[in-house]
Formats: C-alpha cells, structure tokens, sequence
C-alpha cells in the first residue's frame, strides 16, 4: 500500500480525487470523487478499486461505496495525446523545465537559453534530443560548434521527458496488486 490510510468522513469524501480508466484500462482522468459517484450512480462506469479504509456514500437513492479508480465501461475516444519521442520538435520552454534550468555544459543552475546540440546553423533539429538547457555563458562560448568542437561535453543525453508513460505505468502497478 503506498498510499497510508485516510480516514474518510461524510464531509471529506468529496475532496478525494478518483483515477477513471477508459475501457482499455489506459488512464483517462483523474476527477472528483462526487464526478466518480455519479459515473457509478449512472452505469456509466464501474469499481475497479475501492476507497480504503471503506466509506459508502449514501444518498435518498444509492449506497456507492467510495472507489479508488473507476473504469468507463464505454470506450470514450480522447485526442491522442501527441506521441513525444526524441525526434519530436520541442518547445525552447519544455526543454529548460525538462532540464530543470541547469545547463548541460557547466551544471550551473539558473540556465536560461537553449543551446542546439549539433549547431543549429549547420543543420541541427529542433528535437528533443537535440536541444539544451544551457546558460549564456556557455552558450556563448560554445557558438556554432559541436560539443566534441567546444571541447564542452555534454553532461547527459538530451531525451525527451516520458511523464505519460511513468504515469501509466504506475495505474498498471497499482491494477496489478489491487484486481
Ligand atoms: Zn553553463
């Protein structure tokens, strides 16, 4: 259990959160716990992990124990998110917060530009795996040159950021010691 126990009350239900997977089991959101109730109370959607400790929602017309993660029993269609991968374009802001404002060449903190990797003037994308968190320092003395050129190793290898996946691998984790 990672999660420790909550104790849950009839005036605090509503402000646990309820994870809701689509039919394939893929997430799908995450929404307030009287959203959930309702998606239950309608047949729009089942239990799949129950609230622990348990706590059963009561109104004039259902008794819904309160879940943890929900299934539409629908598949409902979403927007594929747009697949991220290393020859993805990325943002000059997506990059620095990927880097965490450190520069890749010095480790300063604080970085505020974004160096191409390969130069962009001699070609280099704007991919994820060719861009740089990078301060203007280093920046400035690395120029159009590569970091083998700049005598400036990089300190890591620029990917691009796999949020969605951790995230989904964590609800499979959860399904797989919670069904
Ligand atoms: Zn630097």
């Amino acid at each position: 259990m990672r999660h420790p126990p909550t104790a849950i009350t009839a005036r605090t239900w509503m402000n646990t959160r309820v994870r809701v997977l689509n039919v394939t089991y893929e997430d799908f959101d995450l929404v307030p716990a009287a959203r959930a109730v309702v998606l239950l109370a309608e047949q729009l959607a089942m239990t799949l992990v129950e609230h622990t400790p348990r706590f059963v929602v009561r109104s004039q017309y259902v008794a819904i124990p309160l879940p943890r993660t929900i299934q539409l029993l629908e598949y409902v269609h979403t927007p594929p998110r747009p697949t991220i991968d290393d020859d993805t374009r990325a943002s000059f802001a997506g990059v620095l917060a990927r880097d965490h404002y450190r520069c890749a060449y010095c480790d300063g903190a604080g970085a505020t530009t974004v160096d191409h990797v390969y130069p962009r003037s001699r070609g280099g994308s704007n991919n994820w795996s060719n861009l740089v968190a990078c301060c203007l320092t280093c920046n400035n003395a690395k120029s159009d040159q590569t970091p083998e050129e700049s005598g400036m190793p990089l300190l890591w290898v620029p990917r691009a950021p796999r949020i969605d996946h951790k995230r989904q691998h964590t609800i499979w984790r959860d399904l797989a010691h919670s069904l």
